[in-house]
């Protein structure tokens, strides 16, 4: 007789790991099968975010705005220093054991929360079964009355790209260099081309990023897209638009990538190539034809809009499904299927989810654009505040960048904020606070925000919306 649960979570990145906690909170009997394993050989929970993906590149990016700034901007402090060098093995072995400490950290709050944790790749078959398969070949079936999909998402391989990860890099391989390549080349200039493009331009590589979409990160606020990609030149960055890569050859120690942009066809020869075009579910073998579940076109599994997948007691949470691919997004909608499993009120509020992207300056927005608002026919105003303007962001020597407010022309009622500059990953959640609130411009222009600090800029914002900011002419 197969071990029985009320819950089996597939998957143990953040929408997984998060729903199972969730479960055992409540009081289910979880278990989680995972089958990621880590450098040392075994178990590494946390998946992408936490191996090879959110915390290990925040971790480089810390280390190499260090650098950078101890490169260009200490001397603006008065400060110098003899010699600086880099060595990628420590920086590369700091962010492996903050990695580790992370994944081990998911292993002792399973333990904590009684969670049974199987080792291997799970398959849902029909009635809730889920057979898992071992690293060694072993197989074994568990049965559970609710079964919650959260196997995540792999990157998209460029056919004519395959990675090997010695010349041809996914974000794993791009987190995992043993020195700073003298010249970097990446496909996509997404969150990941701009992210790791950053780190290693900022330890000395020459970075080019082709993109093949003619304008430059189309789903930010256009003012944010311009600000960054003026500040990404300057920290040369070569960002090249309408760049289709058609090809890439490693030819010795090298990789020529050929590409065509409104010139024709042109040639690049770099030392090493990340592809960052996107990633995809990771939906393969998963679902056996009898369990009911179906894929969509896209090969994510089909959910409604409480991430139930049509079939009795069967969920799917997080990159697997649709919407975006975001862990914050992927662990709330764990959290809330858990909760509606355990009979209460789970629900994610797709409206709020907040975007970061951790370059330098950090880019974050919530809600809508003036693009889809427009296109939406929503009268709306706005307000905007330059970090120029505001005396932390001058005194820390970070002054690129705004705040900007959109709110409802009649109702004021916030409808989205759009940031680029110094610390906006974390203002960006006071927006998205009054956002979830049903908050107003003038809610936020009367909330008063601790001085000197960069909340101000959220606060003129804000102010700007009735073109009332003190610091502005407006
Ligand atoms: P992305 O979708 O952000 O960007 C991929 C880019 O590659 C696009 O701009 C696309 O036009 C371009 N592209 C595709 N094919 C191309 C070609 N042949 N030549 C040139 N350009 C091409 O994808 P990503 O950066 O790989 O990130 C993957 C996912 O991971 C995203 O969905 C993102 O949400 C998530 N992620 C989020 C964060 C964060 O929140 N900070 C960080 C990393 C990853």
């Amino acid at each position: 007789m197969a071990d029985q649960f009320d819950v089996i979570v597939i998957g143990g990145g953040p929408a997984g790991y998060h729903a199972a906690i969730r479960a055992a909170q409540l009081g289910l009997k979880t278990a989680c099968v995972d089958a990621w394993v880590g450098r040392d050989g075994k178990a590494a929970l946390g998946g992408t975010c936490l191996n090879v993906g959110c915390i290990p590149s925040k971790a480089l990016l810390d280390s190499s705005k260090q650098f950078h700034n101890l490169m260009h901007s200490f001397k603006d402090h008065g400060i110098s220093a003899a010699s600086p060098a880099i060595d990628v093995k420590t920086m590369v072995g700091r962010k492996n054991k903050i990695v580790k400490q992370f994944t081990g950290g998911v292993a002792m709050l399973f333990n904590a929360n009684k969670i049974a944790s199987y080792l291997g790749k799970g398959k849902l078959l029909k009635d809730r079964q889920v057979e898992i398969t071992a690293p060694d070949g072993a197989k074994q079936t568990i049965a559970a009355t609710n079964v919650i999909i959260a196997t995540g998402s792999i990157p998209i391989e460029l056919p004519f790209a395959k990675f090997d990860n010695t010349f041809i890099l996914d974000n794993a391989g791009a987190l995992d260099l043993d020195g700073v390549p003298k010249k970097l080349g990446v496909i996509g200039a997404g969150v990941i081309g701009l992210e790791l493009g950053s780190v290693w331009r900022r330890l000395g590589a020459e970075v080019t990023i082709l993109e093949a979409l003619p304008d430059f990160l189309g789903t930010a606020d256009r003012d944010v897209a311009k600000i960054a990609a003026r500040e990404f030149v300057k920290q040369g960055l070569d960002i090249k638009l309408g760049a289709k890569v058609s090809k890439a050859e490693i030819k010795g120690n090298a990789v020529e990538v050929t590409y065509s942009d409104a010139k024709g066809e042109q040639k690049i020869v770099v030392d090493k190539l990340l592809v960052a075009v996107g990633r995809r579910a990771f939906t393969k073998d998963l679902i056996a034809d009898d369990s009911g579940v179906k894929l969509d076109e896209r090969g994510r599994v089909s959910v409604d809009e409480h991430c139930w997948t049509g079939v009795d007691g069967v969920w799917a949470v997080g990159d697997c499904v649709r919407g975006a691919m975001l862990a914050h997004k992927g662990f709330e909608e764990g959290m809330a299927v858990a909760e509606l499993i355990a009979g209460k009120a789970g629900h994610v509020n797709y409206d709020t989810i907040p975007w970061v992207i951790y370059t330098e300056p950090e880019i974050a927005w919530a809600g809508k654009t003036e693009e889809e608002l427009k296109k939406d026919g929503v009268p709306y105003k706005t307000g905007s505040f330059p970090f120029a303007a505001i005396g932390r962001a001058v005194a820390m020597n970070e002054t690129a960048g705004f705040v900007k407010i959109i709110a409802h022309a009649e109702t004021d009622r916030i409808l989205g904020a759009h940031m680029v500059g110094p610390g906006v990953s974390e203002l960006i959640a006071e927006a998205v606070v009054a956002m979830e609130f049903h908050g107003s411009a003038e809610d936020l222009a009367r909330i008063v925000h601790a001085h000197p600090t960069l909340s101000e800029a959220v606060h003129e914002a804000a102010l700007a919306v009735d073109k009332r900011a003190i610091h502005k002419t407006n």
